[in-house]
């Protein structure tokens, strides 16, 4: 009889046993997207039904706003005849559904686009195919093949999803923190050798023993390769995600199955595994592009520059037997409390543009 294929936990655990433990990041780049057994690669995570649920598919305005944002954008761009929108992890294709929705309503707008998607789940790109087969898109499958147009990137939740790596800091200097096994139990150590202080960026420098500084390669690499498309092309991107605004010590990865926390070291590929995002870091990098950085908004304020008041009063004016969803909607993406404050848009955009829905 055939042995049955090895888990993505065999193959793990395979691996840590062949070559020693291994990095959170290869771990959770494993756990996210290995090709057969990735947390991406199988089944919808989003959604009532799934693992989460996201801004977009919590009500339209979110990428009703967004795309009166990427059209602002464009006019102060002088309106190009020809760009790029490029959206990381579209998910289910619904905010960038309802955007073009509205932004097809300025004129021009429609013909001068072209839309990519970036994204790792083959399930999740037939959906988008589905919601966005009038906008003809193109799935990049690199992060910066983009054609010599100027370029407008959205991004929401999408670097929370990179991987990170942890360091621990001891008295002797920084240790890495691994996956490695136990009695053929995972578990997390560190690695025995130190990084010295002077390594490490100066936010988390001083710490206390015990304390944790996590580092995104993944996302800082996709920043440094779209600002500098950006910087050669012109153009903004615009990042909405959990996160906080300097770098710093912190120990934010998480697992999450059906709306609750996990164990991230638990079922490999059934628990989505994200980390909070460190904009303070992105930041730095679009800023050493020579892109301007709009100060750091968060997400209540953001939507409310944008308008969701007044767009919650329009739709519920219009629809009045749903006023009621629509105004726990606008909670939800705006209360301090809910998503409100935790969650930041970033903006990193071309010198000159004055990229809406910021401070000024
Ligand atoms: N933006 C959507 C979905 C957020 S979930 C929304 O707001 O609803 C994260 C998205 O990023 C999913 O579409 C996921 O498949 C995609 N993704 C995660 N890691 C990725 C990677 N390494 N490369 C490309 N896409 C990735």
């Amino acid at each position: 009889m055939p042995e049955a294929a090895p888990s993505l936990a065999d193959l793990i655990d395979m691996q840590i046993r062949a070559n020693g433990p291994m990095s959170i990041a290869s771990y959770m780049g494993l756990c996210l997207t290995h090709p057969r057994h990735g947390y991406y690669k199988q089944a919808d995570p989003l959604g009532t039904d799934g693992d989460f649920i996201t801004a977009p598919e919590i009500s339209q305005m979110f990428g009703e706003l967004i795309g009166f944002f990427c059209v602002n954008l464009w006019q102060q761009m002088g309106e190009p005849r020809s760009f790029t929108l490029l959206e990381l992890g579209p998910g289910r294709g619904t905010l960038m559904q309802d955007a073009l929705r509205v932004a097809v309503r300025a004129e021009g707008f429609g013909d001068a686009l072209h839309l990519q998607l970036y994204e790792t789940s083959e399930q999740l790109k037939a959906q988008q195919a589905i919601r966005l087969s009038q906008y003809n898109p193109y799935w990049a499958t690199e992060i910066d093949a983009v054609s010599d147009d100027p370029l407008i990137v959205v991004a929401n939740e999408f670097f929370d999803a990179l991987p990170v790596r942890q360091f621990v800091k001891s008295a002797a200097g920084w240790h890495e923190r691994l996956v490695g096994l136990d009695d053929d139990k995972r578990c997390f150590g560190l690695s025995p050798t130190p990084i010295p202080e002077s390594a490490m960026p100066e936010g988390v420098r001083g710490a206390t023993p015990g304390d944790v500084y996590e580092v995104s390669l993944a996302a800082t690499d996709v920043m440094q390769r779209l600002s500098k498309a950006i910087g050669r092309l012109g153009g903004a991107i615009l990042a909405i995600d959990y996160g906080y605004a300097r770098t710093r010590t912190g120990e934010t990865l998480q697992a999450v199955r059906r709306h609750g926390f996990a164990d991230p070291l638990e079922a490999p590929g059934e628990a989505d595994l994200s980390a909070h995002v460190d904009f303070g870091a992105l930041a730095t990098v679009a800023t050493g592009a020579r892109l301007t950085v709009q100060p750091l908004a968060t997400q209540g304020d953001f939507l409310r520059r944008l308008g969701i008041i007044e767009r919650a009063d329009t739709l519920s004016s219009a629809n009045p037997g749903q006023a009621a969803s629509i105004g726990a909607a606008l909670g939800r993406l705006t209360g301090p409390d809910q998503m409100g404050e935790l969650f930041k848009a970033l903006c990193a955009a071309s010198p000159g543009l004055a990229p809406p829905g910021f401070a000024p």
